[in-house]
Formats: C-alpha cells, sequence, structure tokens
C-alpha cells in the first residue's frame, strides 16, 4: 500500500512513518519543515527503500495534486498542522492558513484523484485525517470526551482544529469521499519539540533552569504515549469505517504538577550525580495561559470495543522511558537548537 504522511517529519507524524516502514508500506511523507519539522525524526527511514520524502507546503495546491499523480497513494494520513496552543495565541492567522486551508487543499486533491481511481480502488481508498479532543473544549471535574460531544473549541488552535473536522466531514457527505476522523489526547514520547510540557521539564531538569508550570498546575491532561497513538491510527486506517469517528486516548488522566513531580522523580533516580537533586526544587509557578482548558479525558471505548485496540504502555512507564530517551539522545535536540529554534515562553497575549 502506498500511504501519504502528511506532517511525517513532525512528532507523531516521524513516529507513523517508522512504524509504517518497519511494516513495509511504501510511505510518502509531504512536509515543507516548519520550525516542528526535522528528518532527523526519521532516523533510519528515511533512507529505506519503501521511502520518499516530499518537500511541500500543504497549502500549495498544484504541488499537491502533482504529488497524488506521481505517487498515486491508496491512503492519506493528514496530520501536517501548527500544533502549538501557545503559538496559536500570538499567530492565529498561520493556524487558520496551514490548518484550515491547507486541509481543505488536502482534502480536494484527495477528492480529484480518488474521482478517478476505478471501482475497486475508491472503495479501498482512506483519508484519515487527524484531529485533536480538544475540539470539544474543556471539562469540569467529572466526565470524558464521546464521539459525540458537541463541539466547542476554546483556543485558535483548536478552533482551527474543529473547523478542519467540518470540512474533512464534508468532503466525506458532500463528495462521498473515504474520510475517516481520530480524536486523541495529548502524546507523549521521544522526538517531541522541545516546547510542549514534558520535553520541556526535561531539559530545565538537565540544565538546572525553572521549571515553568502554568497557574496552579492543576489542569489535568490524559495522557497518551505516541507509540500507541500511531497503532491506534494504522487500525483506523486499515479497519475503521469509512466516514467514522474514533477517540484516541489511554485512560491516564493526571494533572500537570503531578506529571512535572513524576518526571522530576525519574530525573532523580536516572541522574544520581546531578547537582540540581532533587529536582522538583525547580518548579515554578507562572502565568496561567489564556484560556487555559480546565480539564482533558477521552472515553476511546469505541477503538478499543470495535478495533481491538489496547495501549501498550501504562503512563509511569512510558513517562520513565521518554526521560531516558530525551537523556540519551542530545544529539537530536541540540541539533534542533542549533538550528535556531529557541524555547521561550509564548502565547501571553490576550488581545489579538
Ligand atoms: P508537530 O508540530 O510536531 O508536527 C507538525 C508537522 O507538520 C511538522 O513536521 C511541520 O513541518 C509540518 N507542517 C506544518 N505546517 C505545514 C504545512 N503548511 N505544509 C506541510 N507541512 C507542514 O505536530 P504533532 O504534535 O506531531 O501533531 C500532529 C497532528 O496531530 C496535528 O494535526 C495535531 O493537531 C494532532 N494532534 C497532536 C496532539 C499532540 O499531543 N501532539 C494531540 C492531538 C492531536
Amino acid at each position: 500500500m502506498t500511504i501519504i504522511v502528511t506532517g511525517g517529519a513532525g512528532f507523531i507524524g516521524s513516529a507513523l512513518v517508522r512504524r509504517l516502514i518497519a511494516a513495509g508500506e511504501n510511505v510518502v511523507t509531504l512536509d515543507c519543515l516548519t520550525y516542528a519539522g526535522h528528518l532527523l525524526s526519521l532516523g533510519d527511514a528515511l533512507e529505506a527503500g519503501n521511502h520518499s520524502f516530499e518537500r511541500v507546503d500543504i497549502r500549495d495546491a498544484d504541488a499537491v495534486r502533482d504529488i497524488f499523480a506521481r505517487h498515486k497513494p491508496h491512503a492519506v494520513m493528514h496530520l501536517a498542522a501548527e500544533s502549538h496552543v501557545d503559538r496559536s495565541i500570538d499567530s492565529p492567522m498561520d493556524f487558520v492558513s496551514t490548518n484550515v486551508t491547507g486541509t481543505v487543499v488536502m482534502l480536494q486533491a484527495a477528492q480529484e484523484y480518488w474521482a478517478s481511481l476505478d471501482a475497486a480502488a475508491k472503495e479501498g481508498f482512506r483519508f484519515l485525517h487527524v484531529s485533536t479532543d480538544e475540539v470539544y473544549g474543556s471539562l469540569g471535574a467529572e466526565g470524558v470526551f464521546t464521539e459525540d460531544t458537541p463541539y466547542q473549541p476554546n483556543s485558535p488552535y483548536s478552533a482551527s482544529k474543529a473547523a478542519s473536522d467540518h470540512f474533512a466531514r464534508a468532503w466525506h457527505r458532500t463528495f462521498g469521499l473515504p474520510v475517516l476522523i481520530s480524536h486523541c489526547s495529548n502524546n507523549y514520547g521521544p522526538y517531541q519539540m522541545p516546547e510542549k510540557l514534558i520535553p520541556v521539564i526535561i531539559l530545565a531538569g538537565l540544565e538546572g533552569r525553572d521549571m515553568p508550570v502554568y497557574g496552579t498546575g492543576e489542569n489535568v491532561r490524559d495522557w497518551l504515549h505516541v507509540e500507541d497513538h500511531v497503532a491506534a491510527l494504522e487500525l483506523i486506517l486499515r479497519n475503521g469505517a469509512s466516514g467514522g469517528t474514533y477517540n484516541v486516548g489511554a485512560d491516564a488522566e493526571t494533572t500537570n504538577i503531578d506529571m512535572v513531580r513524576t518526571i522530576c522523580a525519574c530525573l532523580d533516580e536516572l541522574l544520581p550525580d546531578s547537582w540540581h537533586r532533587p529536582h522538583d526544587q525547580l518548579i515554578r509557578f507562572v502565568t496561567d495561559r489564556p484560556g487555559h482548558d480546565l480539564r482533558y479525558a477521552i472515553d476511546s471505548s469505541r477503538v478499543r470495543d470495535e478495533l481491538g485496540w489496547r495501549p501498550a504502555r501504562a503512563l509511569e512507564q512510558g513517562l520513565k522511558a521518554t526521560v531516558a530517551w530525551y537523556l540519551e539522545n542530545r544529539w537530536w535536540w541540540q541539533s534542533i537548537r542549533e538550528g535556531g529554534f529557541e524555547d521561550k515562553r509564548q502565547g501571553l497575549r490576550t488581545a489579538v
């Protein structure tokens, strides 16, 4: 099977490409390499005989159409996006442009290509649009997001993802394109950009810098290991019902402050000679993110019951392995910094 993976040089996309390459699929990574895209993250998959890389912006309709014509895919897994909520507060138009317009360009090109296929190829074709549980808004102390929870996005990021979901659904209903949509909770694991909570805390601990925790740290996230997530995406692509929506989460809710303390405990254990022990002395509470959603929790019974997906890692085990990965793979995040990436606080603007 030939699969186009958009955003394949990003955090989740690269884990997906590595998995699909190992499974022997022909993978076309389509990515324009923003600050968040790094070919280094593909490892050996980059040079594999069954992998090709196309440096293309998903907003460039002619270039995207050309990719479909040349590679003749059986499926598209669409992950390319601007993904950082804080950046969406500072630069919302970038999120509208890539996440909304870029998704519509992908859908339009896929639909034109799909319409040219014979009946059997049309039947087998799939377009998996990868979205987030943040489109459902924020939960109080109780409850979980199901696939039927009404949309109520609160940040420019989640609003742009919500809009893109509606376009994906519309391309299924109006044009018959075999679209699937997945909504996952917060991912963690190797190769995540050092601007997201977990790598920010790990690197601060390693370097003896302040560990910024937004607000009181009581916000709750439902953590999913990236490799468990991409296993779910593969199952959804292969066995999901055309037009179906699937929530993916690992039932691993924790407050941000508990997460940070657990990372500190992992650092204490993995770095017994560090001058910065105990690492939790580095925790600092900082100004909260404007509009910070209180709690996310996901009901993933559909993907479990209908497709047989199960997460393979418990949170504590996955987290410890992730901390160890950042300690052992300094070359990866150092090369990102050397490329000009600066981990500075973003998203404090309250008026656009
Ligand atoms: P990421 O920011 O790590 O990677 C995004 C990738 O998309 C990068 O490689 C970047 O170069 C590429 N890209 C951005 N704009 C592009 C454009 N205009 N044209 C081509 N490529 C472009 O993101 P991620 O964390 O891997 O997230 C992947 C997808 O999963 C996104 O759609 C995101 O909304 C969704 N998601 C992520 C999480 C999470 O916890 N990380 C949770 C839920 C949903």
